[in-house]
């Protein structure tokens, strides 16, 4: 399987230097902020990503994302079928209803140059790597957004709660990872609706941010997000540590391209995210030295 690089790497090149515009981020401006780091600006994710297999999930890994066996519960099928969609209920004060986007933004609404990141890892939750993670984003006081896969989430209902007890946040990375530009536009519901409903259950409220497999979105896709009340989040910088360039690869790919308001792209799910946990714990305190905050939007 391609990794999530492959088609927004393109896409990226489309969008540098669009804001995120109303996308309302917390700790925007938290820390020691600085106008001192001008080099590189932007980064750009470079063309030619790898297209080798995104590596299948080993030893006690998640289930196989995209297999035949991941079929829903009927429980679960019917429970987000009657499920009202945002702003569509009739009951009460009706819900803010997203404004359907052209694009998933690529950067955060750092104005006035301040050294803000955000740090995204996707796939999860997986048993061994989100806890590793988490332990290594706990001690060095770093939050970050994780856009989970619903069958994994399924499977780790408790790796949720351990994700938001630390303050990180839970977005929505489709129920198994299906590529949502192939998909009818019921499909894409489902894909979607799925798994909102899932960490609605889990965790008591719906996910506000979504990343679609691949970050390959189009016009119906984008729809449905804003339909379920999500906004769809992309990322500007491409670790591709999905395919375990190594530990020292993933470090540079950070450090060199780190630049206020960038997201970067990584995994904690999909394969062995050994290099990508030591990576963090490595780079985190070449960033925090700069004066980089790291931010994670409103959950
Ligand atoms: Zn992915």
């Amino acid at each position: 399987m391609r990794s999530d690089s492959h088609i927004v790497s393109r896409r990226t090149l489309l969008c540098v230097g669009v804001g995120v515009g109303t996308a309302a981020l917390a700790g925007v401006g938290a820390g020691v902020l600085t106008h001192e780091d001008t080099g590189g600006g932007h980064a750009q994710t470079g063309a030619g990503s790898p297209k080798g297999s995104d590596p299948a999930p080993g030893g006690p890994a998640p289930p196989a994302r995209g297999g035949a066996g991941a079929q829903p519960s009927p429980a679960a099928h019917d429970s987000y079928r009657l499920r009202p969609l945002a702003g569509e209920t009739s009951m009460g004060e009706p819900k803010p209803h997203a404004p359907v986007r052209t694009h998933a933004e690529m950067f955060l609404p750092a104005g006035q140059g301040q050294r803000v990141i955000a740090l995204t890892f996707d796939d999860g939750p997986h048993p061994v790597h989100t806890p590793a993670l988490l332990e290594v984003l706990r001690r060095h006081g770093v939050q970050a957004t994780f856009f989970v896969v619903g069958e994994n989430a399924a499977a780790f209902p408790d790796l949720l709660h351990a994700i938001t007890a630390d303050g990180h946040v839970v977005g929505n990375h489709s129920w198994n990872h299906k590529q949502l530009t192939r998909l009818d536009t019921g499909h894409v519901r489902d894909e979607l609706g799925r798994t909102s409903d899932l960490i609605d259950r889990v965790l008591g409220a719906p996910p506000r941010w979504c990343r679609a497999p691949y970050g390959d979105w189009h016009p119906p896709s984008l729809r449905v997000c804003s339909d379920l009340g999500m906004e769809p989040m992309g990322w500007s910088v491409d670790t591709q540590d999905w395919a375990r360039p190594g530990v020292a690869h993933i470090v540079r790919a950070v450090t060199r391209d780190a630049a206020p308001g960038v997201i970067v792209l990584q995994h904690d799910g999909g394969g062995p995210r050994q290099q990508t946990v030591a990576a963090v714990d490595r780079y985190l305190p070449v960033l925090q030295e700069r004066g980089y905050t790291c931010v994670r939007p409103e959950a």
